[in-house]
Parts: C-alpha cells; structure tokens; sequence
C-alpha cells in the first residue's frame, strides 16, 4: 500500500457512489418520506379532544351539582355511558359541546355522570 492509499479514509468499495441513487432508495424518498411528514398532523388530528370543561360561568350551587352531585366528567369512562346517548343531553352539533337538562355548563357528548338515563 502506497503512503498515499494509506491516507485516503477507509471505505467500503462495495456501496453505490454517493450521487446514484437505486430503484429501492428513490420508492423510500417517493413512499416514506410523506408518510414521515403526515405522521404529525395525523397524530394531531387524533389528539385533537372536545373540551367542555369551562364551568366559570355557574353559580357555586350549579358547580357543586355539576362536579358532586352528578360527579360529571367530560370522558366517560364507561363505554355503555355517553351523554349523547342520555335522554338529558342536547346536542349543539358536530364537534361542539352541548347542554343538558339537569347538570348546568357545557357538556361533552363522550361526558357521563351519575344521573345517566339512557335514551330508550
Ligand atoms: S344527565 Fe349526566 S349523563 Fe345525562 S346528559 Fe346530563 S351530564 Fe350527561
């Protein structure tokens, strides 16, 4: 070996040449590359979570109904229990808080209390 081949950086002869780029490597630019960019928005667009939680406007009656009494909250833990399945839910639309009829602020049709009836 030559004193200049003893200075060149070791590298491996058997990869292609920077710039040539194989039908594998242009489907992963082609295919992965916008997975990888819509992976964020879409992880976002699943986060994205209904709050119905602005409760500054009642009284401290209607607030202690709300969190005590009923024992409100905005996920329902229980699958069978949904307030838009209640026979006391109001619905404002799509993605939007509703109201109901017994526990005062805004609810959330995936919220659930303990005075759940469902709609028959
Ligand atoms: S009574 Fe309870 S479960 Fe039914 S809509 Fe009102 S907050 Fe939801």
């Amino acid at each position: 070996m030559s004193r200049e081949e003893s200075m060149k950086p070791a590298l491996d002869t058997n990869l292609p040449p920077a710039n040539t780029m194989t039908r594998r490597s242009a489907l992963a630019r082609v295919v992965v590359l916008p997975l990888a960019a819509a992976l964020p928005a879409a992880l976002t667009g699943c986060s994205k979570t209904l709050r119905c939680e602005d409760t500054s406007g009642l009284s401290p009656d209607d607030t202690r109904l709300r969190t005590e009494i009923a024992a409100y909250v905005d996920q329902s833990t229980d699958p069978s229990k949904h307030c838009a399945e209640c026979v006391q839910f109001n619905p404002a639309g799509k993605d939007a808080c509703g109201t109901c009829k017994v526990v005062k602020g805004p609810i959330n049709p995936n919220g659930s209390c303990k005075l759940f009836v469902k709609k028959t």
